[in-house]
C-alpha cells in the first residue's frame, strides 16, 4: 500500500490517498474546498490511474469533512464513519460559515465502522482502531504489512490532538494513545491529521503529552 498526502485549507489538514498495484484506492479525511485543492486532488487520482473505491473520515471536525461531499458525489463511492461521530459531522453545517467556508455541503455516512472491522479496496485491508478522546468516534486505520496507521487528530509529532472541543476527554486520549497506538509496533509511521509524519517508538519515548515514562 502507498498513501499519498495532500495538505488543505488554513487550518493545514492532511488528507490522504492510500491506494495499491491494483490500482484501486481510498480517500481519508478530504479537506479540499477550494478548486485549487479538488484539481490538485483530482489530479493525483487521474494521473495514477486510480479507482476511488471508499470515502473515510477518522472523525469529522469541519477541517477532515470539508471535501467530503465532493469526493462522494464525484466518484459515487460509500461514505464509512464511526456512528458515534454521526452528531460531530452533522453540527459542522451549523458552525461551517463562522469559520468562513460558507459554500460547505454535508454529506452523510452510508454505513458506519467499529473497533475490529476491516476495511478493504485492492489486495489492501485497512483494521479500524477505535481511538476517542479528540472527538467521540474518532478511528485510526491500520495497515499492518507496512506498520502504517492513519491516525487522524490523536498524536501528532510531539503533542496530541485538542480535548476542548464538544466530547473530547484528556484522559481518554491519552488512554486511547497508550492502550492502542503505543499497542502497534515501534517502527510503525504515523500519518497524522497535521504536520509530519512520525514513528511510534519515537513518541512513546519523546512525546511530552504521552511518553510511557510519564505518570498520570
Ligand atoms: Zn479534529
Amino acid at each position: 500500500m502507498k498513501i499519498q498526502t495532500f495538505t488543505f485549507n488554513p487550518f493545514q489538514e492532511n488528507t490522504f490517498v492510500a491506494y495499491d498495484e491494483s490500482g484501486e484506492a481510498v480517500v481519508i479525511d478530504p479537506g479540499c474546498y477550494d478548486a485549487d485543492e479538488k484539481a490538485e486532488l483530482v489530479q493525483f487520482i487521474e494521473n495514477n490511474r486510480l479507482t476511488v473505491k471508499l470515502l473515510l473520515n477518522t472523525h469529522c471536525h469541519i477541517d477532515h469533512v470539508l471535501g467530503n461531499d465532493f469526493i462522494k458525489s464525484k466518484y459515487n463511492v460509500p461514505f464509512l464513519i464511526h456512528e458515534k461521530e454521526l452528531p460531530v459531522l452533522m453540527a459542522v453545517k451549523s458552525y461551517s460559515s463562522n469559520y468562513g467556508f460558507a459554500l460547505y455541503r454535508e454529506a452523510l455516512p452510508d454505513r458506519f465502522l467499529k473497533e475490529g472491522d476491516m476495511v478493504s479496496f485492492g489486495n489492501t485491508h485497512l483494521q479500524v482502531l477505535f481511538l476517542p478522546g479528540h472527538a467521540p468516534g474518532h478511528i485510526g486505520f491500520y495497515h499492518k504489512p507496512t506498520h502504517a496507521l492513519l491516525s487522524g487528530d490523536v498524536i501528532f509529532e510531539s503533542s496530541i490532538g485538542r480535548t476542548d472541543l464538544p466530547g473530547g476527554d484528556y484522559n481518554t486520549l491519552i488512554q486511547s494513545i497508550r492502550q492502542k497506538v503505543f499497542a502497534l509496533p515501534d517502527e510503525t509511521i504515523v500519518y497524522p491529521g497535521h504536520g509530519n509524519t512520525t514513528t511510534v517508538g519515537e513518541e512513546k519515548v519523546s512525546n511530552p503529552f504521552c511518553a510511557l515514562s510519564i505518570t498520570e
